[in-house]
């Protein structure tokens, strides 16, 4: 207890959220990898800072003995991504029976 994870920092996925009435951004970890809540993290000012240079290894919120990675959630768009690839790999099959028939 109190050591450091030797596997290295757990992924923690973050939103983008400014502070309204600032120009104040934070990054949200909506579902800490270590005590399942969520901190913020100060991603800078809006005008001055580039936020993703605040993602990767930060130390956790809730235990600063432990870091994780700030990561970027994978793009909601992945419904129709999963259907094109289903549909992609149904015509893979059937070229590939083709392949077999020739
Ligand atoms: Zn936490």
């Amino acid at each position: 207890m109190g050591k450091r994870d030797p596997s290295g920092p757990r992924p923690a996925f973050v939103t983008l959220r400014d502070l309204p009435g600032t120009r104040v951004m934070f990054w949200v970890v909506g579902d800490c990898p270590y005590c399942g809540g969520q901190h913020l993290h100060p991603a800078g000012n809006l005008r001055t800072a580039d936020p993703s240079e605040r993602l990767g290894e930060q130390p956790a919120a809730c235990d600063p003995g432990r870091t994780y990675e700030l990561l970027l959630p994978p793009r909601p768009k992945k419904k129709t991504g999963k259907q094109e690839r289903r549909r992609a790999r149904r015509e893979g099959k059937l070229s590939d029976r083709d392949d077999e028939n020739w």
